[in-house]
């Protein structure tokens, strides 16, 4: 399967543009859309997931008109949106059993053996009978893969899943996602460069709407590569740095701002060469530093 966007735009009624023609072509795996609050995530998985209008532009999956053909991509879509309410006072094996009976699933003995199926996979089988009220964050995104999964789906759409999750259940849910995309696309929306960094085989940054890399995740980080150089700085050294070089992030570490700067000459003394991450390459991104740099390959499908 393959998801194809194609010049995709979007302007609420406010006047904010949210998409800029975006394009973007994602196969079966994990596909990771990183961008900042704001950048435009939501609004395009909203789009992708028919549950808002385009302003122009074309989604198809394969050959099915996303846009235009709402209906049939809803049989064949899992959706988990940022804001994933549950009842509280129903137990894990309750409400999937009863979504799956609003999915059409009307066999009970097929009915409880996929209920049971997605329990085990989603690691909540223990927890099955639990008031889904008690469930821990990361339980919750859990139940919500469950129920994302029910009918099968083709693609399935997660839009920032982690943010809340503690270090352990982060990975646990992320194991999760990569087990489940291979065989199906995966969309997994966040603002955290570590979800992206590891499972990720392709990914997208996006800011303002626009979207500035699209590519595998070690590509984006060769790109990089040997032009990010690290200081370790006071309060006054880090402005005159930030002066004069090409400053990529700061943050403070052990009572020093560490600045990572960028430059393609080699710089010595102050700095030492860093090896690149793709924390790196999203601020590089994000602040501007290579933006529309023919050192980056943006899809332009
Ligand atoms: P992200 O998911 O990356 O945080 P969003 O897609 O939610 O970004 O938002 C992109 C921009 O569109 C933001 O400026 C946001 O305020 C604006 N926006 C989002 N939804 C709406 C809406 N329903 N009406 C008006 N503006 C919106």
């Amino acid at each position: 399967m393959q998801l194809k966007i194609s010049s995709l735009s979007k302007t609420y009624p406010n006047g904010v543009q949210a998409l800029k023609n975006v394009s973007l072509t994602i196969s079966n795996g994990l596909f990771g859309l990183l961008g900042p609050n704001g950048a435009g995530k939501s609004s395009l998985m909203r789009t992708i997931a028919t549950l808002q209008e385009a302003g122009s532009g074309s989604i198809f999956l394969d050959d099915l008109n996303v846009l235009e053909k709402k209906e049939d991509v809803r049989k064949i879509l899992g959706y988990l949106p940022q804001e994933f309410g549950v009842y509280t006072n129903v137990s894990a094996e309750e409400l999937l059993t009863h979504i799956a009976i609003l999915k059409g699933i009307s066999d009970s003995r097929q009915r409880s053996e996929l209920v049971k199926s997605l329990l085990v996979q989603t690691n909540l089988y223990d927890a099955r009978k639990k008031k889904l009220g008690g469930y821990s964050g990361g339980m919750k995104q859990r139940f919500g893969i469950a129920q994302a999964l029910i009918g099968n789906p083709k693609i399935i759409i997660v839009d920032e899943p982690t943010a809340g999750l503690d270090p352990t259940e982060r990975n646990r849910f992320l194991n999760l996602l990569s087990e489940i995309s291979e065989q199906v696309i995966v969309i997994l929306s966040t603002h955290i460069v570590e979800d992206v960094k590891e499972l990720c085989s392709q990914m997208a940054i996006i800011n303002k709407g626009e979207v500035l890399f699209a590519g595998h995740p070690m590509e984006a980080i060769k790109m990089v590569q040997g032009k990010i150089y690290t200081a370790f700085a006071s309060k006054t050294e880090a402005k005159e740095i930030a002066a004069q070089y090409k400053v990529v992030s700061q943050k403070f570490n052990t009572g020093k701002i560490e600045l990572h700067v960028w430059s393609d000459e080699k710089l010595n003394h102050t700095f030492t060469e860093t090896e690149t991450g793709l924390e790196d390459v999203y601020f590089s991104v994000i602040n501007g530093l290579v933006k529309n740099s023919s050192e980056f390959s943006v899809y332009n499908s």
